[in-house]
């Protein structure tokens, strides 16, 4: 009951974030990573972008009435076709412009489970969302990896674990050294685990550490939302996060109930780093409890 009562909310405040979100406002923001690659901000997750002789490659769309001036934005950097959108997950702040973008002829590429979770309904403590419209649904899928080669780039599509979701997919520009992670590493605070898309935080501290693995001092890492960061940002969000898993699970093993974790102040020396995001340190430790009580 709790928890439920919990992640309601969340989602309360996050649906309360976005019908205050005038979209007619919303700039869309380019930043230059390198070369051909850019990040572009406006409301919603960060969008990748590759330019090249071969055309566009973009990752994530952000929200459907923001469709036309992300379209704008691409297009003013490099006038060639969009030929491919990857979605990192499958969240509407992630896939929300995918009908507007598959219908200018676009390929939409996933995770399995982005299109899976799509085609049906999805309950959560927000109740059920219908299945998303046909055009918003990837036509590609894939289940751990998929390489793409375009603009003399090489770039590897890569499910690593159920982190965020259960089909989360990290996007890897081997040549550039750039990676997007989509919301298995977020900047905005504690990172949100959605248990009702399968996610589970043991395989987000899991994709961290593979991530972590790839990355090097000079890899540019683009977050599912926030700015640009590096691979000791990626660490020590990373570190955090498995410090707190290590000792919500042990607090677990004493049999102490999610309530009574969430009282132990696990995350007071982190709260100062983290907690100015959507989530607080009480609410990520019930969402820990939650995640970690959940048998594999
Ligand atoms: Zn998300």
């Amino acid at each position: 009951m709790k928890k439920t009562l919990f992640l309601a909310l969340f989602l309360w405040m996050t649906q309360l974030a976005f019908a205050r979100q005038n979209y007619d406002t919303v700039k869309i923001r380019p930043i230059k990573v390198v070369e051909n690659l850019y990040m572009l901000k406006g409301a919603g997750g960060n969008i990748g972008v590759l330019f090249g002789k071969d055309g566009t490659l973009m990752i994530d769309d952000q929200f459907a009435p923001l469709s036309n001036k992300i379209n704008g934005a691409i297009k003013t950097i490099d006038p060639g076709e969009i030929r491919f959108l990857i979605n990192t997950h499958l969240h509407g702040d992630h896939t929300g412009g995918n009908e507007n973008f598959k219908k200018m002829g676009i390929t939409i590429v996933a995770h399995e489970q982005v299109r899976n979770r799509m085609l049906t309904e999805q309950k959560s403590a927000r109740g059920t969302a219908p299945p998303r419209d046909k055009d918003a649904l990837p036509v590609i899928t894939f289940a751990d990896q998929l390489n793409v080669h375009l603009n003399e780039e090489d770039i590897e599509l890569i499910h690593f674990d159920k982190g965020h979701t259960d089909g989360d997919v990290i996007v890897h520009f081997k040549k550039a050294n750039v990676y997007h992670t989509g919301d298995a590493f977020v900047r905005y605070g504690y990172p949100f685990i959605d248990l009702s898309s399968g996610g589970s935080l043991h395989g987000f501290v899991n994709t961290l550490d593979k991530l972590l693995l790839l990355l090097d001092d000079n890899s540019k890492v683009i977050p599912g939302h926030g700015e640009l960061a590096t691979k000791a940002d990626v660490k020590a969000v990373r570190d955090a996060m498995a410090d707190i898993r290590d000792q919500v699970t042990a607090a677990l093993k004493k049999g102490k109930k999610p309530e009574e974790i969430a009282a132990l102040n696990i995350t007071d020396k982190y709260d100062a780093t983290y907690g100015k995001g959507f989530l607080k340190g009480k609410d990520f430790v019930l969402m820990a409890a939650e995640s970690l009580s959940v048998k594999k």
